[in-house]
């Protein structure tokens, strides 16, 4: 009877595996075709200045325009373009296209601060990532200062030397740097010390317990207080109730970002979205 079982639960994973290996290569076909298509579309979640309630930034965040499917989540296919390669084609799109957006929006002289872009760790290794940066910049005439590239802590910390390199690069053409997902990387406050980024994103996994959960705060008081004082600002993500971003403000965080403030939004619902935080007091 084990042997039966054992046999049947082979015959299951074998099949959701062939299963799966086929959606997989059904769906990176498509996805290449999307690229060149421009079935993707941005979305942009604004980062929130506790102190004056006003949006300091833009996080680009891509979807998938998909026939069948929807709007298809980047969680569902930014793992497969980073295997598949496609993550080159995939992140120039997002570069070239959150650029030209929010050169947009500076001509029209709407105040978005920054507009943030996350690069994938693959993407850095693979492409010149100064020289794609740089043309995009010039082609939109968007101001390097108004560009912010989120890089994740756990890439950073495998990479380092790569990273110091690409790093001074980007930071020599006036862009802004952005440590995503802080945390989750096992990294030290102090080794980060000599990066030179701007912003450290506090992962959205540290607020959940916020603040039910007496050791969860302490944690978060604790990143950033170290944070700051190492000269990062901090934003914390994932920012879901107003307890939590009380907790933040009384805890010295500077931005905050999270369905509490906004979910992703469309490009066109944008400039709304920032007169209606400018006209609300803190
Ligand atoms: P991320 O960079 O950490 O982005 C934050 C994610 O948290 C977004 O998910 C956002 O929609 C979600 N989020 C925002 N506020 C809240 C909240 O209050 N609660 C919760 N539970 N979640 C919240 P999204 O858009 O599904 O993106 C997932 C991840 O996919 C991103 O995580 C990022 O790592 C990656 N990604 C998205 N766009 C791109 C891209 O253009 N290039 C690359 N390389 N990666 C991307
Ligand atoms: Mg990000
Ligand atoms: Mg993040
Ligand atoms: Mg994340």
């Amino acid at each position: 009877r084990a042997k039966r079982s054992g046999g049947r639960t082979y015959r299951y994973y074998a099949k959701d595996w062939n299963a799966y290996a086929h959606d997989r290569v059904v769906l990176a076909a498509q996805l290449r075709r999307a690229i060149s298509n421009d079935e993707l579309v941005l979305y942009y979640q604004p980062q929130i200045d506790l102190r004056c309630n006003k949006v300091v930034g833009l996080e680009a965040l891509v979807r998938w325009i998909h026939a069948d499917e929807g709007l298809v989540s980047p969680v569902r296919f930014i793992p497969m373009a980073e295997e598949t390669g496609l993550i080159e084609p995939l992140g120039e799109w997002v570069m070239k296209k959150a650029c030209q957006q929010a050169a947009d929006w500076w001509q029209q002289g709407i105040e978005f601060g920054r507009v943030a872009v996350n690069v994938s760790g693959v993407q850095i290794e693979r492409s010149d990532m100064v020289a794609q940066v740089s043309r995009f910049l010039e082609s939109s005439g968007l101001p390097a200062e108004c560009l912010e590239l989120e890089i994740t802590e756990s890439f950073l910390m495998t990479h380092i030397e790569a990273a110091a390199d690409l790093l001074a690069g980007l930071k020599h053409l006036g862009v802004q740097l952005a440590m995503d997902d802080f945390g989750t990387g096992y990294s030290s406050l102090a080794y980060l010390k000599g990066l030179d980024f701007h912003t450290l994103k506090i992962d959205k996994s540290f607020l959940e317990g916020v603040p039910q959960q007496g050791s969860d705060a302490e944690i978060l008081r604790t990143v950033v207080a170290l944070g700051r004082s190492l000269g990062f600002k901090i934003l914390a993500e994932g920012v879901e109730t107003e307890q939590q971003r009380s907790f933040l403000m009384d805890s010295q965080c500077n931005y905050a970002q999270g369905y509490y403030f906004s979910p992703p939004v469309p490009a066109q619902a944008v400039p709304e979205l920032i007169r209606k935080f400018a006209a609300v007091e803190a």
